[in-house]
């Protein structure tokens, strides 16, 4: 035989193993099927996206179990459904309550007690008079506004979780508007994980979101941060395996006279808590804490909240604060995963110690 023919077969066993090869490696990149759909739950627009490499049948299936639960926790805690146990605690002073609803409410009591009151589920009735509940918006006059705060005091709420019943004094009444959705994207999550689904991106409207894993890439989640004062965002969190939540006062809003009035109430005022703040961002392992400490810190102002974070490390957040004059301070934690958009480099960031 001679060398050209040896070589020649040699091509040619190689370019068979490369065909039979390349196919199963264009085949490894494909595996995950991109599940995604859009709903509108809790007042607000949800994207659900998940990847899975199951047959999509039983992916359709782990996606139509995400929205019944999303409609579930909805029709339990809505302050405004009829037939919500909410709603029944706050027309009645007492309900039965679903496990669901008994867990948040307890969890959401234990994060206003941390916060000292600067989360107070109990801030309803002053949500309701400032119109924001039905958007007929409404300045209430100094009187009234005493008489509202004088009413907000969550430990009046009384939740027997063996029982799974919730008591509540007359003319006081529960809004869980504040945590809902962050505990709403904890519950997803762990339908996921039963699922054996390790790569998602759940957004839960208003800047509510939970990340699952890492993009089907391998990279990290990019959340994009909302500039408070205009259209675009100001910059991008890069996530794995984390809940982020933002309160802003553009988020919910009305104007009147001149003034601007917002959605996120103090509860020693009863009116829009006014911190200095244009919006919070909280990272962290649970999305009802990052959804209860945004609206919380939101209250708190910068000083304060950073004096928070720093005396609760275990709640193992890290936290960006945009102030009115457009500051931006992060937590440490916070600085190595955020980075500034384009057209906003000069934007001042300062690191809190
Ligand atoms: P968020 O958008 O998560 O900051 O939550 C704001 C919502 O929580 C409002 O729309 C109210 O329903 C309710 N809320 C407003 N102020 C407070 C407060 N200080 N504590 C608890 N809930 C509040
Ligand atoms: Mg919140």
């Amino acid at each position: 035989m001679t060398k050209g023919l040896r070589w020649g077969r040699t091509w040619i066993a190689l370019a068979v193993l490369a065909a039979l090869v390349l196919p199963v490696c264009t085949g490894c990149s494909q595996k995950e099927t991109k599940m995604e759909t859009s709903i509108f739950a809790m007042d607000t627009v949800m994207n659900l996206t998940f990847y899975g490499d199951d047959p999509e049948a039983a992916l359709k299936g782990v996606q139509e179990e995400l929205v019944e639960e999303i409609y579930s926790l909805e029709n339990k805690l809505s302050t405004t459904k009829e037939e919500s146990e909410l709603y029944e605690l706050n027309e009645q002073g007492q309900a039965s309550l679903s496990p669901e609803t008994a867990e948040l409410l307890t969890k959401a009591l234990e994060l206003c007690e941390t916060t000292q009151g600067a989360l107070d589920i109990t801030a309803y009735p002053a949500v309701r008079a400032w119109g924001f509940t039905t958007g007929a918006y409404r300045v209430p006059d100094q009187a009234e506004l005493e008489q509202l705060a004088a009413g907000i005091d969550y430990t009046k709420l009384e939740v027997d979780t063996e029982e799974g019943t919730a008591r509540i004094p007359q003319g006081m009444a529960v809004d869980l508007g504040a945590v809902t959705k962050g505990y709403a994207g904890d519950r997803l999550a762990q339908q996921l994980e039963q699922a054996g689904i390790t790569s998602a991106l759940l957004d839960l409207g208003q800047s509510t979101i939970r990340v699952m894993g890492s993009k089907p890439d391998g990279s990290p989640w990019r959340i994009a941060v909302q500039d408070p004062a205009g259209e675009g965002y100001l910059g991008v969190i890069e996530l794995t395996d984390l809940a982020v939540g933002t309160s802003g006062g553009y988020q919910r809003f009305f104007e009147q006279d001149g003034e601007t009035y917002w959605h996120i109430l103090d509860p020693d005022t009863a009116a829009p808590a006014r911190s200095g703040l244009s919006s919070v961002t909280v990272v962290g392992p649970s999305g009802l804490v990052c959804d209860g400490l945004s609206t919380a810190l939101f209250v708190m102002g910068l000083e304060e909240g950073a004096q928070f974070w720093r005396d609760h490390p275990e709640l193992e957040v890290e936290l960006l604060f945009v102030t009115d004059d457009g500051t931006i301070y992060v937590t440490p934690g916070m600085e190595a995963k955020f980075s500034l958009a384009q057209g906003y480099e000069d934007r001042e960031v300062q690191v809190l110690k």
